[in-house]
């Protein structure tokens, strides 16, 4: 709700540079050096992505066309996950690599340790856990990576694309989106220990 509130403001407020997110990602993409990445617009809203796999930053409708401050802080977070694939950033490498596991192990563990707990397999139960742990190191690799493109972000727009106290609301804007990360984090690093404890009260 926090994040919805923050871009909901901040997506009414237009940005002094006067560019919408797709002129931003584009100009900064070029500014950079990065010449292979494309920029497109993508459905839903806080839709927003970069997709290492095919090379493209994509905005949802609002910020793609839209020229507010929610629209460029976004365009240039996504923007700085491009830059972090360019640069070899070694965090955004291995989260690509650990979401096929991760998927796997965030729809299968918890049901593989109810399994083995009803039948009484505690081979599966702990096979359940190393899967679920893998969606869990999936989500804590995620917190750098989110972090870090924010503040690759931050960097560029002082640079000329942000006037006054429009550094501060496009601060307010990325932490937010920030805390979605760290929530989702939180609670599978809680889900990991209620397993491992129902895995311990099993013996
Ligand atoms: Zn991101």
């Amino acid at each position: 709700m926090r994040v919805r509130s923050a871009f909901k403001k901040y997506s009414q407020v237009p940005s002094m540079a006067r560019l919408s997110g797709a002129e931003t990602a584009r100009r900064i993409l070029s500014e950079q050096g990065i010449y292979d990445v494309a920029v497109e617009e993508t459905g839903g809203s806080l839709s927003d992505h970069y997709d290492p796999s095919s090379k493209v930053v994509r905005l949802s409708s609002d910020n793609f066309h839209g020229h507010h401050l929610a629209g460029l802080a976004v365009a240039a977070h996504e923007v700085g996950h491009a830059i972090q694939h360019a640069n070899g950033y070694l965090p955004l490498n291995l989260r690509h690599a650990i979401l096929p596991v991760a998927n796997l192990g965030s729809s299968l563990g918890f049901p593989m340790v109810i399994g083995g707990m009803l039948f009484g397999f505690t081979g599966l139960i702990d096979i359940g856990i190393l899967f679920f742990a893998g969606a869990v190191i999936f989500q804590l690799v995620t917190l750098p990576v989110e972090f870090n493109a924010s503040s690759r972000a931050m960097a560029i727009l002082s640079q000329g694309y942000l006037a006054g106290d429009e550094v501060s609301s496009a601060k307010k804007v990325l932490n937010a989106a920030a805390m979605t990360y760290v929530a989702a984090a939180a609670t599978a690093v809680m889900q990991l220990v209620h397993l491992l404890l129902m895995r311990g009260s099993d013996d």
